[in-house]
């Protein structure tokens, strides 16, 4: 993978890039970047590893459904994260031509890429790059979707055999898929790629 030549593409679509090589650099740089802020957070395990709501929450307002306020809701805090000045999100997978691929279940996190904040910041691991856009959809579907129904428990056939057989069934965590092409107009928007592996 050239990570230069994928920089270059995703500058090339309108994205402000940042590199690290650690992610308490990206951290680090996230946490002086943002200060004072409505922040909204979409799940993601590379963020929460990261540390990111303990960080951000002591000088911001942030909102997440990982990370409940007193008395709130899941509901309540997806909704509260919605709009604001700025939403985080990891992708499960992106494109070397920078094609970044998102699935959901609730869609709060899709919509949180697409609308309503004026700074969203995509962070993530080199271990979410493909080569092509099909492979990134592959990594999505096949990777990333499995993994986050183990980690959620749901009777899916993807829980137990690690890959996606498209189930209909309750507990289906992929209801939707977003490939974002360019930043959405009026919405800068910025990936913070790690130099590591992070996340599912
Ligand atoms: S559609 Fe169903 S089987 Fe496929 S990854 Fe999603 S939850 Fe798993």
């Amino acid at each position: 993978m050239d990570l230069e030549t994928m920089q270059m593409n995703l500058a090339r679509r309108g994205y402000i890039v940042s590199v690290f090589d650690t992610a308490e650099e990206a951290a680090e740089y996230l946490d002086g970047r943002i200060d004072g802020k409505n922040v909204g957070i979409g799940g993601s395990v590379t963020l929460d590893k990261m540390g990111m709501y303990q960080r951000l929450s002591a000088h911001n307002n942030v909102e997440w459904h990982w990370h409940l306020k007193e008395g709130e809701t899941v509901q309540e805090a997806r909704t509260a994260a919605m709009t604001g000045d700025v939403y985080l999100s990891s992708v499960n997978g992106i494109s070397e031509a920078g094609e970044i691929v998102n699935i959901d279940g609730a869609g709060n996190r899709l919509a949180g890429t697409l609308f309503g904040h004026s700074k969203v910041y995509y962070v993530l691991g080199i271990n979410k790059i493909r080569p092509t856009l099909e492979d990134a959809i592959g990594r999505a579907r096949n990777i990333a979707a499995p993994l986050n129904a183990k980690r959620l428990g749901c009777e899916t056939p993807c829980e137990k055999r690690g890959v996606c057989y498209d189930c209909q069934g309750a507990d289906r965590i992929c209801r939707a898929m977003t490939i974002t092409y360019a930043p959405m107009m009026g919405q800068e928007t910025e990936v913070v790629i790690i130099r590591k592996f992070l996340g599912l």
